[in-house]
């Protein structure tokens, strides 16, 4: 990323809320369940299927976490109702985490068993880490209760310790979405080195195919694509071992390609009225970041 697109990044906390806004509007749905359901029919006449998550997270009331675990069980139904080609994406601070462990465990298992009735999947979004083995410990327990096959777990390839969480859950044969990780954490406990994530992507991926989990290949970078997609084949995977993941308004052509080449694509797609925090992730990575909030400044000046 150059100086400039640095500059635009670090000043992006005092950046106005209407124009991150603006900006931020490809990685998101909307604010309603409708804006969702719309856009997942949109990806699903594409041939792409898509995973749902309600945008919000580190809730510090119980009554909060109680109405997102509410919108969660709503999503499901609305996948059904529609007969999308979706799931859902849940992260536990948003249901409780925080709070209270076994008060977020029992919302975990509300929201599957809305998913075992609608024979449908949840997966848990992996968190900064602080929450990495409680959010670990959740989904074992939810896993041990539900029998396994209809929720999931994500592991960041930029933690140092993901090696050894990977190897256990591959002798438990989960369901991974492996992912860089999107979280500032301190070197002492994540790799930093652009190389040495993909590295480390690249071998994680290995030992979870070689024990036949199933896998989300959850990157837009082309280097672990093209690596992902020679181990498919030198392993000889089905559609059915693996899918490819992308966000919502990032990378659609490639997206397109590899859906052409007859690999399974999910889209992550947000929704909701908490769009701020989410929208400043993504937006800290977009390499085209400076000519973005430009231009829809210049378009916002010219509106007026
Ligand atoms: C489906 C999915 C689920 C995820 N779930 C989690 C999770 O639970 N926990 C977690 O910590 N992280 C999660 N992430 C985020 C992930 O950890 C990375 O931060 C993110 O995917 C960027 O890494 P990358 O592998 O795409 O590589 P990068 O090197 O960041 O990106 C490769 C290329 O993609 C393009 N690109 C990437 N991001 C953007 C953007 N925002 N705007 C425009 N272009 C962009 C650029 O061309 C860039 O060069 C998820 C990502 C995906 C795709």
């Amino acid at each position: 990323m150059n100086i400039f697109n640095q500059l635009v990044v670090s000043s992006l906390s005092f950046t106005p809320k209407f124009i991150v806004a603006k900006v931020a509007d490809r990685y998101i749905a909307g604010e309603h369940l409708a804006d969702a359901v719309s856009t997942v029919k949109q990806l699903n006449s594409k041939g792409v299927m898509a995973t749902i998550d309600v945008l919000g997270e580190d809730v510090t009331t119980r009554e909060e976490a109680t109405a997102s675990r509410d919108a969660c069980v709503n999503v499901l139904s609305a996948i059904a109702q529609h007969s999308l080609n979706a799931n859902l994406s849940v992260k536990l601070t948003q249901i409780g985490l925080k709070i209270d462990k076994e008060f977020c465990r029992e919302n975990v298992e509300t929201i599957l068993s809305a998913a075992r009735a609608a024979n449908n999947f949840v997966r848990i979004d992996m968190e900064d880490h602080t929450c990495t083995d409680d959010t670990l410990a959740v989904y074992r327990a939810v896993r041990s209760a539900f029998g396994g096959s209809n929720v999931g777990i994500v592991i960041q390839a930029y933690l140092r310790r993901s090696e050894d969480d990977v190897k256990t859950l591959a002798a438990e044969g989960a369901n991974v979405r492996l992912c860089k990780g999107i979280y500032n954490e301190s070197p002492a406990i994540a790799f930093k080195d652009r190389r040495e994530i993909q590295q480390n992507y690249i071998r994680l991926l290995k030992i979870l195919f070689n024990a036949k989990c199933r896998v989300g290949i959850a990157t837009h970078d082309d280097v672990l694509i093209d690596a992902a997609s020679q181990i498919i084949q030198d392993l000889h995977l089905t559609p059915q071992d693996y899918e490819f993941q992308m966000l919502l308004g990032v990378r659609s052509e490639r997206r397109a390609q590899l859906v052409r080449e007859g690999h399974r694509l999910r889209v992550y797609t947000p929704f909701g009225k908490q769009w701020y925090a989410y929208s400043i992730r993504r937006l800290k990575e977009n390499p085209q970041i400076a000519g973005y909030v430009f231009k829809a400044m210049f378009e916002t000046q010219r509106e007026k």
